[in-house]
């Protein structure tokens, strides 16, 4: 190799130059301790944004996604129904409860959850004798699950709908934002995700108490009293005031981010879409309109001759970054023992697929380079 690129990250941080002036105001007042003018604020934009009445600011969107099952009631041996084909933060706060997760695999068009097999399983629950507490779709790389067939069903069986957002701020689904259709919605802030706050997340819902009982549980459950008193378990889940200055001034840029992420599609698309056996994921109709946090790729090694994991060697030794799909969760060690309802959908995406750099300060040059290690490996000298 003549010459070793500068490292291409999958989805590093992007800094849109605001974030310093809402940090220096937190430091000028001091209001370094948790809460402040920026929770405020970075929550009302937040709710704004979603359209969704009410936000609270958490530190992470695994925390989010656990409180959301806690104001449900979800509690020890309780069964609730999630998609398999996600990372694990999904499932796990299943398990901090106690609870039993119940996975269900993907449909083809957006590989999210299957509607389908989502009515199968909770037939087959309620048959079982359980009722599942809870439904817990994910807008899986940004692209808005078949969320009104999921509602529907939820609504035939009367189980609350979280919305797992966590891929998906700036998606929307037929003109409105994802993360408005559930009961609740998480989002993330986490470092690789489309906007960040370093770490964090956030609980939405259009309902008041919801949000006001979010905030109470996540600043340790205190009872209004002079004294520290104490009815229920609480946890220290808020978001600091200094890192809701970065998440003021990261979602000023959100379309931005989301422009820039759809331009990495195209341009990907653009350039690799002539080779037979190599495919994207794409919007199943007018109605889906994804944030497209990272490009993913899907590779037949049958008509490419390489397989997912030659490609992404080949990448690793340009010092390009990528990664397999998220494995399923119904094949991870630690839920194999979860009931499970699926088709094999998720299990060959995980086979074949990868995610391309995808972040919104990728320059067209590093993707020129990207085009370039990969239009090298597919076609012949590899
Ligand atoms: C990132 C992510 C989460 C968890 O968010 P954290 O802020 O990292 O805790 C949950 N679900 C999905 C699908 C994610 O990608």
């Amino acid at each position: 190799m003549s010459h070793i690129n500068k490292r291409i990250f999958l989805s590093p941080p992007h800094m849109s130059g605001s974030e310093m002036k809402y940090i220096k105001e937190a430091f000028e007042q001091n209001w370094i301790a948790p809460l402040g003018p920026n929770v405020d604020a970075f929550e009302e934009s937040l709710a704004n944004y979603c359209h969704s009445n009410y936000a609270a600011a958490l530190s992470s969107g695994t925390a989010a996604i656990h409180i959301a099952l806690i104001l449900l009631g979800v509690s020890h041996g309780d069964e609730v129904i999630a998609s398999s084909f996600t990372f694990s933060a999904t499932i796990n706060p299943i398990v901090y409860q106690g609870a039993i997760p119940i996975l269900v695999d993907s449909e083809k068009e957006t590989w999210n959850m299957d509607p389908v097999l989502l009515e199968e399983a909770i037939k087959n629950r309620i048959m079982k004798g359980k009722k599942p507490k809870a439904i817990i779709p994910v807008h899986l790389y940004g692209m808005p699950a078949k969320i009104n067939e999921i509602n529907a069903i939820a609504l035939k069986y009367d189980i609350p709908v979280i919305e797992d957002a966590a891929e998906a701020l700036g998606s929307r689904f037929k003109e409105k934002p994802v993360g408005s259709f559930g009961k609740m919605a998480v989002l993330s802030f986490n470092g690789n995700k489309i906007i960040t706050t370093s770490g964090g997340g956030a609980l939405i819902s259009n309902e008041k108490k919801l949000i006001e009982r979010t905030r109470f549980l996540a600043t340790q459950a205190r009872d209004k009293a002079a004294h520290y008193q104490h009815s229920n378990i609480g946890f220290n889940y808020r978001m600091s005031n200094v890192l809701a200055g970065i998440g003021r001034g990261q979602l000023e840029f959100i379309e931005e981010k989301v422009k820039a992420r759809r331009d990495n599609f195209l341009f990907y698309k653009k350039h690799l879409q002539h080779i037979r056996g190599l495919t994207f994921l794409e919007e199943p109709g007018k109605d889906f309109y994804s944030n497209r946090w990272l490009t993913t790729i899907l590779i037949n090694p049958d008509e490419t001759g390489i397989t997912r994991e030659i490609l992404q060697e080949k990448l690793e030794m340009e010092n390009i970054e990528t990664r397999p799909l998220w494995k399923p969760m119904h094949l991870q060690p630690v839920f194999s023992g979860c009931p499970a309802y699926l088709n094999g959908v998720s299990e060959k995406l995980f086979n074949n697929g990868l995610c391309l750099p995808s972040g919104s300060g990728l320059s067209k040059r590093e993707k020129q380079i990207i085009i370039n290690a990969i239009l090298k490996c597919i076609h012949p000298v590899c």
